[in-house]
Formats: structure tokens, C-alpha cells, sequence
């Protein structure tokens, strides 16, 4: 075949795995490339002679937005004359939505005056599908599988950014180190699997009675911490009282017995220079005083 052919041009297009087409300096469609047909579900004698802002193909971003009628990337390269790239979301001619990465770039005529635009376009769903897959996996890391709360990866990650705020704005914030009492005993009378409802039974108390801007998660075995924003060192201890007092006045229903458990807490507000080490530790340090007061207390670092 010819290969300055328009024939051969044709089949080049055509026979790409992408959707190309181009529209004239008015935005009409001139061609549609069989790419475009698959992706789309309109044929190009559907197409050829539409006005891309008809509307047919609805580009939408992900919260929605539409884009025919504001901010159409196509549009904008005429207007500009620079190449774009984006991913939106079209209709097909059968309803669904179907992710697509968008390529748009301008055409010129001999006087370099933009005269229409090409977009090419693709199926982007194996993208969208990893990106999930991605943001579940940075979920499931930081998550502890026997409560759903988060653990010490997460806890870590939020005091670090909790710190940083403070080194800006000083809000007072603090952390609590809560430690199940006599858990082993548990685990010893009841079995492990009571011991697991009990770690979970107390994670579920403890963030019932947090607020949303708050932070809880497993530390590790029967070890929780929370993280408290914008709060005073006095409240702070009345928090603490009250997730010890809640923690005390549960029951755990276990296949043949009622468990009841107490926590030991401690309790530090974060310092200028703390570290997330060094404000854990003050809160673990404070937890072990309760547990020597004869634990079911709350200590609170001075
Ligand atoms: P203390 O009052 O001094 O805290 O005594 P304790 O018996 O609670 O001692 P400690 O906190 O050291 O015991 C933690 C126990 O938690 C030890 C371990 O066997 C148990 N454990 C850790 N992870 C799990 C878990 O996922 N499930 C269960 N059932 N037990 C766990
Ligand atoms: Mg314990």
C-alpha cells in the first residue's frame, strides 16, 4: 500500500487500538476512527457532522462535572493551542460510563492559525482499577484486622502530622496510652478467642466516645492509644476518665461467660520538641503508674 494514500491513512487510524477524532475550528466532528466506534458505541456516520458539544458523549470529571459545557479540553486547546491531557469520563451510546484517558492536541494550518483539534482517547479502566486497588492496599497497611481500627502505622503517621500542626498554630493536643489490666488472665480463663472479643469490645467502646477529629487504634496485643486535638491538659484527663469509666462498665459476651475488664490509661499533652517516640513514651510511662496505683486508673503526665 501506498503510504502517502489517504486510503493507507485510513486504515493506520482505523486500525489503532484508541478512539481519534477531530473536530474543526467550530468544534464539528470531521472524522471518527473505528477506535472511537468500540469505545463509544456511536458509529462515525452518528458522529461525522456533530457538533462535539452535542452533548452525545457527555464528558463528565469524577465528582461529575460536565465538560462539554465548561472547561472541554478540546476546547481548550483551540482556544490556547497547547496539548492537554485528562481523564474523564464519557457516555456510551449504551448509557454506562466509561473511564477514558483524553489526549487533545491542536491542528494547524499553514499560517500556524489553530483550525480544529485531534483528541485520542483510550479505555482507562485498568488504571481506575489499580488506583483502587492502590488506595485499598495504603488502607489495609495502616488498618489492624482483629478491631478495624487503625494501627501503629496509622497512629504514628497521624501523631507525626498532629505534630506538625502544633509546631504552627499551638492548639493543644494529647495522647492516651490505654493497656487492657490483667489481659493475660483473660486469654488464660476464657481462651484466646474470648480474649479477641474483648480486644474488640473495648476498641469499639473507645471509639464510640471519641469525636470524628479524634484518632484511636491498636497499639499492639491490648495496647490502644488515642490522639486528641484542640484539647487542654485538664480536659484531657477528663477524657481519659471517661474512656476508663466506659471501658470498666462493659461486658463482653463470650460464648459461656460475661467478662468485665479494666483499662489502665495514661496520659500525655504534646511538647514543642516531642517526637512521636518521646510523647508515646510519656503516656506509656504515665499508663505504668496507673497500673502501679493499682490499675482501673488514669495518670496524667505533669
Ligand atoms: P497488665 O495488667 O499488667 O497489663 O497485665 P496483662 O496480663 O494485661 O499483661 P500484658 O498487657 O503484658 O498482656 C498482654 C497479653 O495480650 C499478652 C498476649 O498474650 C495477649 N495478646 C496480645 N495480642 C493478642 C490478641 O490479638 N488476641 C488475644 N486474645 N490476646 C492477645
Ligand atoms: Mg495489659
Amino acid at each position: 500500500m501506498d503510504t502517502h494514500s489517504d486510503e493507507f491513512h485510513q486504515a493506520l487510524l482505523d486500525n489503532l487500538h484508541d478512539g481519534v477524532y477531530y473536530v474543526d475550528a467550530k468544534r464539528r466532528i470531521n472524522y471518527w476512527n473505528k477506535g472511537a466506534e468500540r469505545l463509544t458505541g456511536y458509529s462515525r456516520e452518528k458522529m461525522v457532522g456533530c457538533f462535539c458539544f452535542d452533548n452525545l458523549l457527555d464528558h463528565v470529571t469524577e465528582d461529575g462535572k460536565h465538560l462539554c459545557t465548561d472547561g472541554c479540553p478540546l476546547s481548550a486547546t483551540m482556544q490556547d493551542a497547547q496539548p492537554r491531557e485528562a481523564e474523564v469520563h464519557l457516555r456510551h451510546a449504551d448509557g454506562h460510563r466509561v473511564p477514558v484517558l483524553v489526549r487533545t492536541s491542536p491542528i494547524f494550518d499553514d499560517g500556524q492559525k489553530v483550525v480544529g483539534a485531534v483528541e485520542v482517547f483510550s479505555n482507562n479502566q485498568s488504571m481506575f482499577r489499580m488506583r483502587r486497588r492502590v488506595d485499598q492496599l495504603e488502607q489495609d497497611v495502616q488498618r489492624d484486622l482483629l478491631t478495624g481500627l487503625g494501627n501503629r502505622a496509622f497512629l504514628q503517621m497521624k501523631i507525626q502530622s498532629a505534630l506538625g500542626e502544633y509546631r504552627v498554630h499551638h492548639i493543644p493536643f494529647g495522647v492516651l496510652f490505654i493497656d487492657i489490666d490483667h489481659f493475660k488472665s483473660v486469654n488464660d480463663t476464657y481462651g484466646h478467642p474470648a480474649g479477641d472479643l474483648v480486644i474488640q469490645n473495648v476498641a469499639r467502646t473507645l471509639s464510640a466516645h471519641l469525636r470524628d477529629t479524634d484518632a484511636c487504634g491498636r497499639w499492639s496485643g491490648d495496647e490502644f492509644v488515642a490522639l486528641l486535638l484542640e484539647v487542654e491538659p485538664v480536659y484531657l484527663h477528663k477524657i481519659a476518665d471517661k474512656l476508663r469509666a466506659m471501658v470498666a462498665s462493659s461486658i463482653v459476651q463470650s460464648e459461656n461467660a460475661e467478662i468485665c475488664v479494666t483499662a489502665s490509661v495514661g496520659a500525655a499533652t504534646a511538647h514543642e520538641n516531642d517526637t512521636v517516640e518521646s510523647l508515646i513514651e510519656r503516656a506509656d510511662a504515665q499508663m505504668y503508674s496507673s497500673k502501679l496505683s493499682g490499675r482501673n486508673q488514669v495518670s496524667v503526665a505533669g
